[in-house]
């Protein structure tokens, strides 16, 4: 069941507040490496989109052998195009858990093509091709720049954004 979001969605909000007030003092010996860390650490061992759908009209597993993670991801869209209700089930390291978590806290309420574009920047981010101004429009994926740049980890913290892609691109609903 997907329960839980409001109440577990306070705390993470209150960390992208944090998170917010301690990038605008980057440069004064911020340690945005260790702030990172306990974005990814916070939304692997309190994800607020962990679960099933009741009535999702998108499912759609995404797979990453190299490290053995596992997510199936869940969308209810409206006729709008707007995605009214996102989680994912599965397992797997807490790159890829928590990257599929911050994804969906940020595409929930937004269309389609937003959430499309979303994942053109993240992967733009992956690839090192972002700029600073992209890379602060990831708001919280952001936090998985420095993993995401490590070849053996790129595959965990795009798993979900790819799989996204995928559900979003082909429109195969479950
Ligand atoms: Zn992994």
């Amino acid at each position: 069941m997907h329960s839980g979001r409001c109440e577990d969605g306070s705390d993470i909000k209150n960390k992208v507040t944090i998170f917010y007030g301690l990038l605008r003092e980057r440069g004064k010996n911020m340690d945005l490496k260790q702030i990172y860390r306990e974005i990814v650490n916070e939304h692997n061992l309190h994800p607020g989109h962990k679960g099933d759908l009741i009535r999702p009209c998108y499912i759609r597993e995404g797979v990453n052998p190299t490290c053995g993670d596992d997510i199936n991801l869940q969308l209810a869209i409206d006729d709008d195009g707007v995605i009214t209700e996102a989680s994912f089930n599965g397992s797997g390291c807490a790159v890829s858990q928590a990257s599929a978590d911050i994804m969906l806290e940020m595409i929930e309420g937004k269309t389609k093509e937003e959430a499309l574009e979303l994942v053109d920047t993240f992967m733009e981010m992956v690839h090192g091709t972002a700029t600073e101004e992209q890379i602060e429009e990831l708001e919280e994926a952001a936090a998985l720049q420095d993993v995401a740049h490590m070849p053996a980890r790129a595959k965990c913290a795009t798993l979900g954004w790819h799989t996204l892609e995928k559900v979003l691109r082909e429109d195969v609903k479950a």
